[in-house]
């Protein structure tokens, strides 16, 4: 199988160090395998996005020395197909809707009965299942305008159920040698649950398009901060429920500044353009991230 992978920014602020290093990771080990390197752009917060700040990024990945493939793929293109996908879990009663605000969710989740400090997901607070326990049955409905959340317990025994099921987990090959990674059903719901699949008149999420599109363009390995190793339990759950491939992970190490914090996008002392302004070659940027 060909190795093909991608790089993934969304257009809402500038190429930061850390991008920088996601992205040359991912295109030197397409280049060394001869396999593809990909660009997608995941515009799907159409306020946030700005043509602008694509064409600045993929200004700097030229810059960078990069090439991929074309044409890019651009989320927002994808909309259709991810309605097709939601309308599908809808229907098997794997997603419901919920009208929660942030402040609704807190409030709940720390209700003082509930005892413990609610559990931290890689979403935020874990949801506390408000709407699930209002919603009475599923009925092959239009799809509702509100936030869709996946009902995590009845996902897991879907999976459960199958004839023959396999266990959740993936192969990472961050840090050293590749080794499997299980995914527990308990971490899933007690740390992670209920996750938002489509966000209020989005009709989508980070973690459903992410999944449908690796899977839409035949991404064979992701390449992706550790910080989403999170949230890649959630894509691998989401790809056995589809019926989708599951891709070979490699999470990286985090580019972070002289105090060892992230860099955010709104760093823009660390922005690629401010070092290109000051002269910095993309040998410079290699070695500043360690290359
Ligand atoms: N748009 C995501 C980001 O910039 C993509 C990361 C990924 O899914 O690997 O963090
Ligand atoms: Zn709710």
């Amino acid at each position: 199988m060909t190795f093909r992978t991608r790089f993934a920014p969304s257009p809402t602020g500038p190429l930061h160090l850390g991008h920088a290093y996601s992205a040359i990771l991912a295109h030197d080990m397409a280049r060394a395998r001869g396999g593809d390197f990909l660009l997608r752009i995941e515009d799907i917060d159409r306020d946030r996005s700005k043509p602008e700040w694509e064409a600045q990024i993929e200004d700097d990945l030229a810059w960078l020395g990069l090439s991929w493939e074309t044409p890019v793929l651009h989320q927002s293109e994808r909309l259709a197909a991810y309605a097709a996908v939601l309308e599908d879990l809808w229907q098997r009663g794997l997603v419901y809707p919920c009208t929660c605000t942030r402040r609704d969710i807190q409030m709940a989740a720390s209700a003082p009965q509930e005892g413990a400090s609610p559990a931290i997901g890689p979403d935020g607070p874990v949801y506390p299942g408000t709407c699930r326990a209002a919603q009475v049955r599923f009925a092959p409905a239009p799809l509702p305008r509100e936030a869709l959340r996946l009902d995590m317990c009845r996902a897991l025994d879907v999976l459960a159920r199958r004839p023959d099921p396999d266990a959740l987990g993936f192969v990472e090959t961050g840090g050293g040698q590749p080794r499997r990674v299980a995914i527990g059903a308990g971490h899933l719901i007690a740390e992670v649950g209920d996750v938002v699949l489509a966000r209020r008149d989005m009709g989508t999420s980070y973690h459903l398009s992410v999944v449908l599109d690796d899977a839409f363009q035949g991404i064979t390995h992701v390449v992706r901060g550790e910080d989403l190793f999170e949230a890649t339990q959630i894509h691998v759950l989401l790809q056995r429920l589809l019926d989708l491939p599951t891709p070979t992970y490699h999470h990286h190490r985090l580019i972070r500044d002289e105090k060892g914090k992230r860099l955010a996008k709104r760093d823009d002392a660390r922005a690629i353009r401010t070092y290109r302004a000051e002269g910095a070659t993309p040998q410079d940027i290699r070695a500043m991230v360690g290359l």
